[in-house]
């Protein structure tokens, strides 16, 4: 039996999200590689937080036969529960562990540890000499080659990759159960899942940043493999899965992948897929999907609108179909290869708006368009950020409903167009791009989340995660879910439901439903509407009440009071 120790140090790449309460597919893989080749091994899993948090999991890990850490960020965002694994953290934890055979795997170990969009990644070579391997091609095909020669790693190739996407059914099926070691499972635990790498549009040299057409040619996971890994997810304990590790969810299985740029969408895939997700893991809480190319969608409206339906029918809502629109600058969509023009961008907005808008169960709107700009690429001028803000405009104007906007610079990656680049434009636009975020925040975004979710809403099942002040931060699990502050300390890991009060720029304030009157602290009571601090002296210090009568007396205005009776419990 061999012992095999993964130190998850998390990975944000444009197909694949590992970080808390995200699971990616590399701890999953790589386990199951290593259960491939005999069920008795031991595999030991620590995100990096655990380790941050009790130094003294280094001492399991240093016994460990094989070490793999799992580390890149590639399009880096805010974090909630969790933060990525720096180069000086890799050097503190891994230097003393000397007997491990120690791995990098990850984006880092491809591309370089890029922290910040808008700078260069540092080389992954920096730290290579506290490894005994930069793992720059598949993990879990390297972890079960090891394994099979006892762990002799000279003559192993690091930069193997995998065959095909079927190669890899036992290792998703075997290392579903890794899943139970996760500190966010089993109840707000989130999976993400392959259905296919290479972007079909690699075959006119995909977009100037992109490392996804370094995999090559489109290659489809069966829908029967996707099905079988999600069965054995679900069987493990899994409640969460988010169908995101692709470029393009409605391009999978497209007939045309591989002769097409923009293949012609295949709604029965689609259906098969989400239809057989169902049954093999019926009650599962969450199924989003991410990635949607509008080039796509705008290309095949009818295919594209029949494919939104399936989602919707089968998904759970709050959903995000993410566009990365990066620039409607014709010069700048010109010069990168970027992927759809303004007109299609706006064609496929209103395609998600018209077959997605309606309210879900849980409080959130079915299934929405994200769009993700990237500023610092080749032909950018201030035209391109003059634009752009016309652009959002526009779809504010024609009351089209975005979840988010995201608004990033380039990193630029070794082996693509922007590599060579680099980050002058970068430097050069930085004043603009600082006021470009800022106006979309305030006269876009926030005018935008107020048609959303108007005041009153009731979301279902935000998770807490985390305490700041006097504020209690949540999300519904999910794709890109909507932040949540809650005024006043709650305990962090439960879900509660919230009733939307007011707005951040990209947030809201939402106070916890049913309003327990007689226990909540006082920064929530100020912020139910109508309250204030006044009010809040007065319930503070004539709580508990015992009915409905006691509380409409003790305020002083019976109105306000009826507006929120509905939402009370009296429970001493
Ligand atoms: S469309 Fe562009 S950004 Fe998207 S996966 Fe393909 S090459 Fe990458």
């Amino acid at each position: 039996m061999t012992t095999i120790g993964i130190l998850d140090g998390y990975v944000d790449e444009p197909t694949c999200l590992g970080v808390p309460p995200y699971i990616s597919t590399y701890p999953r893989y790589i386990a199951g590689a290593a259960w491939n080749v005999d069920r008795n091994n031991n595999v030991i899993y620590y995100t990096v937080d655990q380790i941050r948090r009790d130094r003294s999991l280094l001492l399991k890990l240093g016994k460990t036969d094989i070490l793999i850490v799992i580390a890149g960020m590639i399009v880096p965002g805010r974090y909630l529960s969790g933060y990525p694994i720096s180069l000086n953290e890799i050097r503190l934890f891994l230097t003393d562990l000397d007997k491990p055979i120690k791995l990098l795997c990850g984006p880092a170990a491809r591309y370089g540890f890029g922290i910040a969009g808008g700078t260069k990644p540092k080389e992954a070579s920096k730290i290579q000499n506290i490894f005994n391997g930069i793992i720059k091609g598949d993990c879990e095909i390297i972890i079960y080659e090891l394994l099979d020669r006892n762990l002799d790693l000279e003559d192993i190739d690091l930069s193997k990759k995998r065959q095909n996407a079927h190669s890899i059914r036992e290792y998703t099926i075997e290392g579903s159960r890794i899943i139970k070691q996760h500190p966010f499972y089993p109840s707000a635990l989130i999976a993400e899942i392959e259905t296919y790498r290479g972007c079909p549009r690699t075959i006119t040299g995909g977009c100037s940043f992109c490392v996804e057409t370094l995999y090559g040619k489109t290659d489809f996971r069966p829908i029967e493999d996707i099905h079988a890994e999600i069965e054995a997810l679900y069987k493990n304990g899994i409640k969460h899965i988010r169908i995101g590790n692709q470029p393009c969810i409605f391009s999978y299985m497209s007939k045309e992948a591989g002769r097409k740029e923009f293949p012609k969408p295949n709604p029965d895939a689609i259906y098969k897929l989400f239809k057989g997700i169902h049954e093999v893991a019926p009650n599962l809480k969450t199924i989003h999907i991410d990635n949607a190319n509008p080039g796509v969608i705008a290309r095949y409206p009818e295919e594209s609108r029949e494919i939104a339906r399936i989602i919707i029918r089968y998904h759970t809502p709050g959903d995000t179909a993410a566009f990365g629109i990066e620039s409607v600058d014709p010069k700048v969509i010109e010069e990168n290869n970027l992927k759809a023009s303004a007109e299609q961008i706006i064609e496929a907005i209103k395609i998600l708006n018209e077959e997605g808008r309606m309210r879900g169960v849980n409080g959130m709107l079915e299934l929405l368009p994200g769009i993700n700009f990237l500023f610092g690429l080749k032909g950018e001028t201030r035209e391109t950020y003059s634009l752009n803000y016309k652009f959002l405009e526009e779809i504010l104007h024609r009351n089209l409903l975005i979840r988010r906007i995201n608004i990033r610079q380039v990193i630029p990656l070794p082996n693509t167009l922007m590599y060579n680049i680099g980050t002058n434009i970068i430097r050069k636009h930085h004043v603009l791009f600082k006021k470009f975020k800022k106006m979309v925040r305030e006269n876009i975004e926030q005018p935008i989340l107020k048609k959303m979710l108007p005041i009153g809403v009731i979301l279902r099942d935000i998770y807490t995660e985390k305490t700041i002040g006097k504020t209690t931060f949540g999300r519904q699990i999910g794709s890109y879910p909507l932040l949540v502050g809650i005024p006043g300390l709650y305990p962090i890991n439960r879900f509660l439901d919230i009733m939307v009060v007011d707005y951040g720029y990209h947030s809201i304030t939402g106070i916890p439903i049913p309003l327990k009157i007689n226990h909540i602290p006082r920064e929530t009571l100020e912020a139910i509407p109508g309250i204030g601090r006044k009010r809040a002296n007065r319930i503070l210090l004539q709580r508990p009440f015992h009915s409905e009568k006691e509380f409409i007396e003790a305020l002083d205005n019976i109105d306000i009071a009826k507006s929120i009776l509905e939402y009370i419990s009296f429970k001493q």
